[in-house]
C-alpha cells in the first residue's frame, strides 16, 4: 500500500466506513503490539467518513488484541451507540474523546495510553524535558491539562479544549498522554514520538545520579530545528511528515498482518 492511499484512508472526503475500520482496527493492534494497553481500558477513536459526526471507539470489555475492524462500535458526539451493536462503550472513558472530536474539526483520530514512562512524565512537576533526540522534535508541541479526577465529568471539557488549544499533543497531568491526528496514522506517530520521549527521559533520569554527570540538555535551536524538520528524513516534499507517518504506520501494519491479520474481520 503506497504512503498515498493510507492518508486518505482517514480522509472523511474519499475513505470509506469499512476502509477507517480496517486501519483503525489495526492501529489498536500496533499498540497491543507495542505493549501501550491498558487491561480493558483506554481509548483511540476515528471518524467516520460522511456528514454525520459518528466515531468508532473500541468495544467495552475487549482487549486492544481482540479488536477487529467489525467489532468497532460507532457512536455519537454524546456516546449513544449508532447501529447495531452487541458491544457496549466506556462513556466515562470517552469523555475526553468526545470534547476534543466536538472543538477540533481537524482532528480525525485520538489516541490515549496510560504507559507507565508516559504517566510518570505525566506526574513530574517539569512534565517533558528538551533532554533528547524525540523530545526535540516536539518543540513548543506539548499541552498540558491538570488533573481533576477521573475524566467522567462534562463540565471539564471546556477546561480540557482550551488546555490543548490548536496542539495536538496533550499530556494529562498525573494521568497519561494523548494525542490527535488529522489521520490514524498521524496520531499513532505523534503517539510514538511522544512515548519514546517518555521512555528516553525516564530512562535519563534513572541512569544521571550514577553516571556521576548531569543530563545534557537540548538547545533550543536544536529542538526547533528537528521540530521543523523532523518529517524531511531524506525526501523534501510539504506533507513529508505526514508521508512519514504513513510509511511508519504501514510498517508496522504489514508486521500484524504477517502476524495475526484477524484484526482484518
Ligand atoms: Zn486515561
Amino acid at each position: 500500500m503506497s504512503a498515498k492511499a493510507s492518508l486518505r484512508l482517514a480522509d472523511t472526503e474519499a475513505a470509506t466506513e469499512r476502509e477507517v475500520r480496517v486501519e483503525l482496527a489495526a492501529c489498536y493492534r500496533i499498540f497491543d503490539l507495542l505493549g501501550w494497553t491498558e487491561l480493558i481500558f483506554n481509548h483511540i477513536t476515528a471518524k467516520v467518513p460522511g456528514p454525520e459526526e459518528h466515531f468508532l471507539i473500541n468495544p467495552f470489555g475487549l482487549h486492544y488484541s481482540e479488536i477487529t475492524a467489525s467489532n468497532l462500535v460507532k457512536i455519537d458526539l454524546d456516546g449513544n451507540v449508532i447501529g447495531d451493536s452487541e458491544w457496549s462503550v466506556n462513556l466515562a472513558g470517552f469523555v475526553i474523546h468526545s470534547a476534543i472530536h466536538r472543538a477540533r474539526s481537524d482532528v480525525h483520530c485520538i489516541t490515549h495510553t496510560h504507559t507507565t514512562t508516559g504517566m510518570a512524565v505525566a506526574c513530574l512537576e517539569a512534565g517533558l524535558t528538551q533532554t533528547n533526540f524525540y523530545s526535540a522534535m516536539m518543540h513548543d508541541s506539548v499541552a498540558y491539562h491538570d488533573f481533576e479526577g477521573i475524566t467522567t465529568r462534562p463540565e471539564e471539557c471546556d477546561r480540557l479544549v482550551a488546555s490543548l488549544g490548536g496542539k495536538d499533543l496533550l499530556i494529562l497531568r498525573n494521568h497519561g498522554l494523548l494525542t490527535c491526528g488529522p489521520t490514524i496514522a498521524e496520531a499513532f506517530t505523534n503517539h510514538y514520538r511522544l512515548q519514546r520521549a517518555c521512555d528516553v527521559q525516564i530512562a535519563t533520569a534513572a541512569a544521571a545520579p550514577a553516571s556521576g554527570g548531569g543530563i545534557i540538555p537540548v538547545s533550543e535551536a536544536a529542538a526547533r530545528y528537528s521540530t521543523e524538520k523532523r518529517g524531511l528524513v531524506g525526501m523534501g516534499e510539504s506533507d513529508a511528515d505526514a508521508h512519514v507517518s504513513a510509511q511508519s504506520f504501514n510498517a508496522l501494519k504489514r508486521l500484524i498482518d504477517r502476524k495475526d491479520p484477524s484484526y482484518r474481520d
